[in-house]
């Protein structure tokens, strides 16, 4: 039963492995099927993962070593790697692609759902009988026939190269015959020499694209799990952990608590009366594959997705120093513990002490702990508040709870909109009538539709006649919940216009003028240069019809930086011509970051986040935008949807 709770879970918190962006292509992402690929946590630019198939899940003689739900999906996206090389049928690569996803984002193992008589594989979303049998046949051997067969006819470099964001399956295949690379190594070397600029459909700004990409895919920086990747599995934990009857209070803490972007490990505290039980209940679930490191009070093990796992057994006393301490970050704890110097104290996992009572051990041993039962305990022993986890990144944190100035950080609970949303009319999976039910579902009090305008022609974008017809059938629903008095929420007519490569939007401002809601983004030419894409972005802050600019960086985590924009000229622009800036809520985007969002509060812009949700479940990602909000020190007031819908248009700058 409980296992089954734990999918359900991971489905409805990681927003259904929500596309990071663009459902569509973009034209220097390559073909459409890469986005969709990228969108794929399995499908992380990972240099070396060539390499599987030939070394750990070589032949049967390794079988015995499990196979891990990422392994599978690692093979699977490889499949469709070498499928989609080979020019095969597009739809045999979608399906590949589309089942390494569900199996990525899962945080139970294949294996257990397959040993679960009440349940089949083929359960699961986008695996049908083919795919079941291809999961079975790596669960019983540790590989793939299919796979086997591919390699033989595509050269291993060949994988690689296609890692490398912008680079699909034709552009690969010319680098391969033209330059005869042997890794991505050389293919670095080739476009130092200049020899990438010299091919054909390539150029000088593809070549510096290319290197600056390798370099990206090359960081280790950016193999680490989504913050909401991190939630689901932190949850199942939680969950499980909470089965143990010997422990009496459990946290989760480290990065996953500060609410960062991508997480490392996994971090938890408990404070119980029989260590051993808890490391025995963690080392018994199923999902754990390895016991990395046992100690009398801490063990470390891999669970699901490879995330290293650790966790530490306390006492009672020492819960909340034990929680502070493995919360993080470093560098807060260190401003901390210098502070608690000054003071002759002594912070660390166990309480505060005094430094004259001859070390900590000494201390506690005679009981002269000053606190750390709590968190508070241990921040008020220093003559502070308890300081929010979002805010622990040894910035202005300890400075502000001193003058007693910390914000009141903005809450999930004081959302009442979401103002970027798409509906089956462009990319999005739900139609307008099942998002506007799901957004009542979720508590909202108005929504806005911004499907996209005629420019994302991938993804049917809207041109003026067909926006028209969606807004009419807005009015209708508008009316219709209207009926019976008070309506439950409000709906906007609103577009996601495109900044044009050329400058201008791509629907005329007549129609815009008719908007309740414009959201101007940017998704083409990226890879111009800082001004012309300065000067789009600009160009659309100060058309009057424009809202609020989404995502304004474009980056996507773990997979693409931000292209090149001068963001304070934005923020300025944006403060002195009332235009919002948008927190993209989606975890793959988190745009703008908490840094830019800071600088636009201190430049009196307001923020809106959302979730630009393209299905239902896309509507829950509002939490990672919140979280964002907060570790940016935002307080309701300086995000625009927080208020009601009166107060709302009143801060719109028509
Ligand atoms: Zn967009
Ligand atoms: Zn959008």
């Amino acid at each position: 039963m409980a296992q089954r709770r734990q999918i359900r879970v991971s489905r409805s918190l990681d927003g259904g492995g929500e596309r990071p962006a663009t459902g569509y292509g973009e034209p220097e992402a390559g073909a459409p099927q890469r986005s969709e690929r990228q969108a794929s946590g399995a499908g992380q630019p990972r240099a070396g993962l060539g390499e599987l198939g030939h070394g750990r899940m070589q032949g049967p003689a390794r079988t015995m070593v499990g196979v891990t739900n990422a392994d599978i999906a690692a093979v699977f996206e490889h499949v469709a790697d070498l499928l989609e090389f080979q020019g095969e049928n597009v739809f045999r690569v979608r399906a590949y692609r589309a089942a390494a996803r569900t199996i990525g984002s899962l945080v139970e193992s294949l294996a257990s759902v397959r040993a679960d008589p009440a349940r089949s594989l083929t359960d699961l979303e986008g695996i049908g009988t083919d795919l079941a049998g291809k999961v079975g046949e790596l669960l019983d051997h540790g590989r793939l026939g299919l796979l086997d067969e591919l390699r033989t006819r595509v050269p291993a470099v060949a994988f690689d190269l296609m890692r490398v964001p912008g680079l699909g399956p034709k552009k690969a295949k010319t680098l391969l015959t033209e330059l005869k690379l042997t890794s991505l190594d050389d293919l670095e070397q080739a476009c130092r020499d200049g020899r990438v600029a010299g091919l054909k459909g390539f150029g000088e700004k593809t070549q510096a694209a290319i290197l600056e990409n390798i370099a990206f895919a090359k960081n280790p920086e950016h193999k680490r799990l989504l913050w909401n990747e991190a939630d689901a599995i932190m949850h199942a934990l939680l969950a499980w952990m909470g089965g143990c009857p010997a422990v009496r209070q459990i946290a989760g803490a480290g990065s996953w608590r500060r609410g960062r972007e991508t997480i490392g490990d996994l971090d938890l505290v408990v404070e119980a009366v029989d260590a051993a039980a808890v490391m025995d209940h963690l080392g018994a679930w199923k999902e754990t594959s390895a016991v990395l490191l046992r100690g009398e009070t801490k063990t470390s093990v891999r669970g699901p997705r490879d995330v290293q796992i650790d966790l530490r057994v306390v006492e009672q006393d020492s819960f909340g120093a034990a929680l502070q301490y493995f919360t993080g970050s470093k560098e807060h704890n260190v401003k901390l513990r210098s502070r608690a110097r000054e003071q002759g104290l002594s912070i660390n996992e166990y309480g505060v002490f005094p430094l004259s009572a001859g070390g900590a051990d000494a201390a506690r041993s005679k009981g002269r702990s000053r606190g750390g039962a709590t968190e508070e305990e241990v921040y008020r022993a220093v003559g502070l508040p308890w300081i929010p986890p979002e805010l622990r990144e040894g910035g202005e944190e300890i400075g502000l709870a001193e003058r007693a100035a910390l914000p009141e950080l903005v809450e999930l609970g004081d959302m009442r909109g979401d103002l970027h949303m798409h509906t089956t009319a462009t990319d999005g999976e739900d139609t307008l009538t099942e998002m506007v039910r799901a957004a009542i579902g979720r508590g909202l009090a108005y929504v806005a539709i911004t499907d996209h305008g005629q420019r994302v022609s991938m993804a049917r974008g809207l041109d003026r006649k067909r926006l028209l017809e969606q807004w009419s059938e807005i009015d209708r629903l508008n009316e219709s919940l209207a009926a019976d008095g008070r309506p439950p929420i409000v709906v906007l007519k609103g577009i996601e216009v495109d900044m044009l490569e050329k400058g201008g939007l791509d629907l005329p401002d007549d129609v815009l003028e008719q908007a309740d809601w414009v959201v101007a983004s940017l998704h083409y030419g990226q890879n111009q240069p800082r001004d012309r894409i300065t000067a789009r972005i600009l160009e659309a802050i100060h058309n009057p019809n424009v809202t609020v600019i989404g995502h304004p960086t474009g980056r996507l985590i773990n997979r693409r930086p931000a292209y090149d924009v001068d963001i304070e000229a934005v923020i300025e622009a944006a403060a002195e011509t009332g235009t919002f800036l948008e927190i993209n809520a989606n975890p793959w985007r988190l745009d703008l970051d908490d840094r830019h969002a800071a600088a636009a509060k201190r430049a009196g812009v307001k923020l809106v986040i959302s979730t630009d949700a393209h299905s239902t479940r896309g509507l829950d990602v509002m939490r990672c935008g919140v979280l964002q909000a907060r570790r940016a020190g935002l307080e309701a007031k300086d995000v625009a949807n927080t208020r009601t819908l009166a107060q709302l248009k009143k801060l719109m700058k028509k």
